[in-house]
């Protein structure tokens, strides 16, 4: 039986993950937690997710409960992801890294700290993402330079990153099957007189409105024709049943760091 510390008990992912972890026969809730003076603390996790008490306290900081667990789930902030994992790396603790928005420095320190540990680290741990990642790369290399590649992303008004890494994952994908540099390719917004679109172009738009959990879109517009590829979340269980799915297949693998497409096998 894996047992799992759940970071961001409290918060939206953390509660739906500890609902997963609940229905799983594999995989136990061993601790929780949540930053020092987050007013959780101290309650019961299970109550705080909405599924009844599971005597598992939250805890205010990993230090109290790295050693209750095999694996440490983290949906919560940069910041907190890099300084959980700083400790995880110390404890030699499995972890699932779901935050999203960790960009420059903190990117690879996370990542070189990410190697020693048994890590998966993935912007969607949704099937279907991982799905369209794949098929995406294939889509923008059989449609060549004709077709114009745009990505549409739309969540919930309460995300605070943007655009959502899922979204910048998929126009990687569409740089590197179409040999771009996306750095110099990508166009976040577009105003006034902007002129013909540039050939080379990937497009990556944001929408916030609601309650929305998670749409991904990629266009390919060509002259005459399009498709579109569409990926929408019904609600937050899909990445939670990824990232307990990824928990309990990292705790068997030797170190390194895996993304959502080593653990559902779609390297191949
Ligand atoms: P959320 O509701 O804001 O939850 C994050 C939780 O982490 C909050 O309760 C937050 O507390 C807590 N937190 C902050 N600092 C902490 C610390 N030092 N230690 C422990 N907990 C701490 O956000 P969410 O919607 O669950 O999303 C969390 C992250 O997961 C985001 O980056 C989001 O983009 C990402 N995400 C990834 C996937 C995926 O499949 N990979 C899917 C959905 C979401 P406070 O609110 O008090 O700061």
């Amino acid at each position: 039986m894996v047992k799992a510390i759940v970071s961001g008990a409290a918060g939206r992912m953390g509660g739906r993950i500890i609902h997963m972890i609940h229905q799983n026969p594999d995989i136990e809730l061993a601790a929780a937690l949540e930053r020092p003076d987050h007013p959780a603390v101290g309650s019961d996790a299970g109550t705080s997710a909405g599924i009844g008490e599971l005597g598992v306290p939250i805890s205010g900081s990993l230090a109290e409960v790295v050693d209750k667990g095999d694996v440490l789930i983290e949906f919560t902030t940069p910041e907190a992801t890099v300084a959980n994992l700083r400790t995880a790396v110390e404890k030699g603790l499995a972890v699932v890294i779901g935050t999203t928005g960790i960009t420059g420095a903190m990117l690879e320190e996370v990542q070189d700290l990410a190697k020693r540990v048994r890590c998966v680290m993935a912007p969607n741990m949704s099937v279907g993402v991982n799905v369209m990642f794949k098929i995406a790369g294939l889509m923008a290399e059989i449609l060549g330079p004709d077709f114009d590649m745009e990505i549409l992303e739309v969540h919930h008004r309460f995300k605070k990153d943007a655009p959502s890494g899922t979204a910048m994952k998929l126009a990687q994908i569409l740089a590197q099957a179409t040999g771009r540099d996306l750095e110099k390719v990508a166009t976040y917004e577009r105003k006034g007189l902007i002129g013909e679109r540039p050939k080379d172009e990937i497009g990556i738009q944001t929408w916030r409105a609601g309650d929305i959990a998670g749409e991904h879109t990629v266009l390919f517009g060509g002259m005459g024709e399009r498709l579109e590829l569409i990926h929408r979340a019904h609600s937050r269980d899909n990445f939670a049943r990824g990232a307990v799915r990824a928990a309990i297949w990292v705790v068997e693998q030797p170190p390194g760091l895996y993304d959502m497409q080593d653990v559902l096998g779609l390297k191949k």
